[in-house]
């Protein structure tokens, strides 16, 4: 008797297709190969039945079944199941992202044998044998002394792993199996109080618990994350450590696999090629590989002995994914602690407020670190410096260069941090106020001087320099504002003989150059550097104490009510940059509003009051996580057909008690990339209503024609 099997297919419907197996059996899970249409599709077996009396037509039949990719687990595809239903995604682009790309293909993976990990055993050896002045290949030796996979080195430097490759051949770095990888485990740290009972209680949850890890910058979070892992490992547990896209440097793998060298650890994030993350996410598959870390995507990891979730910088924005699949990596990561009946622990000296009202409701319990964990190490002082009528140098406070020419006396290293890449953010006429803007978005374009360019940061548009104002004809044009090209040109005037280094996304979208330029400023070659948010985490720089912080102010007056939250985690994880050692650090801020609460409570280095008021402002505004939202995007050619969709939509939606159905607006940048963008917004009373609320609607939304109108659901939008 003939089976049927309901497969899930990456295809904009939201259902599952039902094929016919006979002749072989197919287990739920299984990976196959079905025809669809006039194409062929790789899908995922959701179920398996014997009658197809709720299916019309007659089925087609599977055509092979793949057995490159163990079948799925039920929780995997509960968790996909999950995640289409509270997103309202299909379930078949569900499954497929969770996959790695290898496994959507119409082809079978063939899987590469096990990657090793080369290592240097004695160093002085290996450096003998190479160049004084070849820095770049020291480095690479240097950083041997870790255990590095391929993929690990050639993020360190493009040459990297021919070096290395050429080294082991020759005897001087030795390699070894990934999982059997030797070498001496960097020693426990001792513990403070606060690490230890934090340690204490993480290890000994054994059912879902969920914590919230609130530690200023430098208190040791990651000490107390590792030596949990230790302890969760020892049990035969697999551990999966999630962190922010930003985050993910060599370095912190370093710290991990230098503290676990004998444990193979799978790295899931898109510094790696299609087949390394493939072997990797199938080591996990497979139970062989005890620590996962990656980003957003790894949630999907399947993990047959899976003990402990770990999400670090839980407040990190990146975590939600912002198109297609627009999921919460954090959110979808506790629901999995309760799938899987484990503890999660979620990470930030700046939580999200959504976290902290859930600690403070009990539902989350709240493990503080209160102290920078070096012994002797202060937090910075902060200190603002006022701009409103004060003539600045170049963009600079008189006091901040005063600051930034003590520390280089002093031997320091100087940070200014300016979230502003490019020359300057605007060209403008200076006789008739004309203002370079993209052609296809409502936004300016920025002026990018080195590569004579004017470029829109949001749809990638870029043109040639206008030397001629379009409206009036003026040849006098100016750069209004200051990004960090035009920062990093203005400074040695001021600094003359000292070495300056910028970088931000444009000075290392080569593979290699972000590590070169880190390289750069742990062996102290640079005095001044320039950065972007991409400075602002994860990076631990010994000689620097000295930060100054430019044009802070952008998020104070924003129209997302969550614009504050992001500056106070950005502009702390900036400051927590200085004085990591032993020497307090200083951060001096320029604002123009020196008076707004915002600073008073960053000056009181304490993250609790402003939680605590902007939790109390969310509550009285009835704004998340007082209650729940869903946002309707949709764009179109002209705004007005994106309105009149969104209204269409608005009327599918049966008004009720307690949830609140906005009017459709314009999008706050209306136009991007040549459409024209408006969002309907619904607020719910809790998530459950909402949840109840789209389940009712969406069926009819669905089946609306919209015409030329491109429209989208957000559940819990970040950014709005
Ligand atoms: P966080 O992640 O909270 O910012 P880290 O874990 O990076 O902090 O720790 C900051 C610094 O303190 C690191 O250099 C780390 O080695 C050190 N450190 C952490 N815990 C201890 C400890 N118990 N004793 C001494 N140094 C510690
Ligand atoms: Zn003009
Ligand atoms: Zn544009």
């Amino acid at each position: 008797m003939a089976s049927f099997a309901l497969v899930a297919l990456d295809v904009p419907l939201k259902k599952l297709f039902a094929y016919e197996v006979v002749n072989f059996t197919v287990a739920v899970g299984s990976r196959v190969l079905v025809p669809f249409g006039p194409r062929r599709l790789s899908g995922v077996v959701m179920d398996v039945r014997d009658d197809a009396a709720d299916f019309t037509g007659t089925p087609k039949s599977i055509i092979t079944v793949f057995n490159d990719l163990p079948a799925l687990s039920a929780d995997t595809l509960q968790l996909c199941q999950f995640v289409a239903d509270y997103y309202h995604y299909p379930i078949g682009a569900v499954v497929s992202a969770a996959l790695p790309t290898v496994f959507r293909a119409n082809s079978l993976f063939s899987e590469p044998a096990a990657a090793s990990v080369y290592f240097v055993e004695a160093l002085d050896a290996l450096l003998n044998q190479i160049s004084k002045r070849a820095h770049a290949q020291r480095k690479v030796a240097e950083a041997l002394l870790v255990p590095h996979t391929p993929a690990a080195l050639r993020r360190l430097h493009d040459s990297a792993w021919r070096w290395t490759k050429a080294w082991h051949e020759a005897g001087w770095v030795q390699a070894a199996a990934e999982e059997k990888c030797v070498g001496a485990a960097s020693p426990e740290l001792p513990l403070n109080a606060e690490q230890a009972a934090a340690v204490d209680e993480l290890v000994q949850a054994k059912d879902f618990m969920p914590f919230l890890l609130y530690g200023i910058t430098g208190s040791g979070k990651t000490e107390v994350y590792l030596q949990t892992i230790s302890q969760v490992l020892a049990r035969g547990f697999q551990v999966l450590v999630l962190i922010p896209e930003i985050n993910l440097t060599p370095q912190l793998e370093g710290r991990f696999r230098a503290r676990f060298p004998g444990v193979r650890m799978a790295a899931l994030h898109s510094g790696l090629n299609n087949t390394e993350r493939a072997v990797n996410w199938l080591a996990a598959l497979r139970g062989e590989a005890q620590i996962v870390l990656g980003t957003r995507l790894a949630v999907f990891t399947p993990l047959p002995k899976l003990g402990m979730i770990i999400v670090d910088e839980e407040h990190d924005p990146s975590f939600k994914q912002q198109e297609g699949l627009r999921y919460s990596a954090r959110d979808v990561a506790v629901y999995r602690a309760r799938q899987a009946k484990v503890p999660i622990v979620l990470g930030s000296a700046t939580p999200s407020i959504e976290s902290w009202a859930n600690a403070k409701a009990k539902r989350y319990r709240l493990l503080p670190l209160t102290q920078r964990a070096v012994a002797g190490a202060v937090l910075p002082k902060i200190v603002l410096l006022p701009t409103k009528n004060v003539g600045l140098v170049d963009g600079l406070h008189v006091m901040a260069l005063a600051a930034m020419h003590a520390a280089l006396e002093r031997g320091e290293q100087v940070l200014i941090f300016l979230n502003r890449r490019g020359f300057s953010p605007v060209l403008q006429c200076g006789e008739c106020g004309w203002m370079a803007s993209c052609s296809h978005c409502s936004a300016r374009l920025v002026l990018h001087l080195k590569e004579r360019r004017l470029r829109c940061h949001h749809c990638g548009h870029e043109e040639a320099i206008t030397h001629a104002c379009p409206d009036c004809g003026n040849h006098d044009l100016k750069p209004v504002g200051q990004g960090t090209q035009r920062l990093e040109e203005s400074l040695p005037q001021h600094f003359p003989g000292k070495k300056i280094l910028r970088i931000d996304r444009d000075s290392t979208s080569k593979k290699g150059e972000l590590d070169a330029a880190l390289a750069q400023v742990h062996s102290g070659e640079a005095d001044i550097i320039i950065g972007t948010q991409m400075l602002a985490k994860g990076h631990d720089f010994d000689r620097l104490n000295c930060v100054v912080i430019l044009n802070a102010d952008t998020g104070l007056y924003s129209v997302d009510f969550r614009a504050e939250e992001r500056l106070f985690a950005l502009l702390t994880q900036v400051a927590g940059r200085a004085g990591r050692r032993e020497s307090p650090g200083e951060v001096f801020i320029q604002t123009a509003f020196s008076d707004h609460p915002f600073y008073h409570q960053l000056l009181a280095r304490d993250y609790a009051p402003f939680a605590n008021r902007t939790l109390e402002e969310r509550n009285m505004l009835l704004l998340p996580p007082a209650n729940a939202w869903a946002l309707f995007r949709a764009d179109a050619p002209e705004l007005e057909q994106a309105l009149a969709a969104l209204a269409n939509i608005r009327k599918c939606i049966s008004p009720e008690p307690d949830l609140v159905l906005n009017q459709p607006v314009a999008a706050t940048m209306l136009k991007k990339a040549g459409v024209e963008r408006a969002q309907l917004l619904i607020a719910a009373k809790s998530k459950v209503q909402l949840q109840a609320v789209l389940g009712e609607a969406l069926p009819t939304i669905q089946a609306l024609k919209l015409g030329k109108v491109r429209w989208t659901l957000d559940v819990d939008p970040v950014e709005v």
